[in-house]
């Protein structure tokens, strides 16, 4: 279980967190927004691949 929490004033805009996990992220206004606050096993797994791939390391997840 992990709490995902995205700092809007670090985020780009660049979209690579929808692109890669579109049940967890959505842009709106130009920033990344995480549709769930907690999230477990393979959602978990693909909120980690995005946040991995976040250029500016603007998703953290805290166990
Ligand atoms: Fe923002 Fe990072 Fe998602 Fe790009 S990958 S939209 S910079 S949170």
């Amino acid at each position: 279980m992990a709490k995902i929490t995205v700092d809007r004033g670090k985020c780009i805009g660049c979209g690579a967190c929808v692109a890669l996990c579109d049940k967890l992220f959505v842009l709106k206004n130009g920033k990344s927004i995480p549709l769930k606050k907690e999230v477990k096993g393979d959602e978990e797994k693909c909120a980690k691949n995005a946040a991995d791939s976040c250029p500016v390391q603007a998703i953290h997840l805290d166990k």
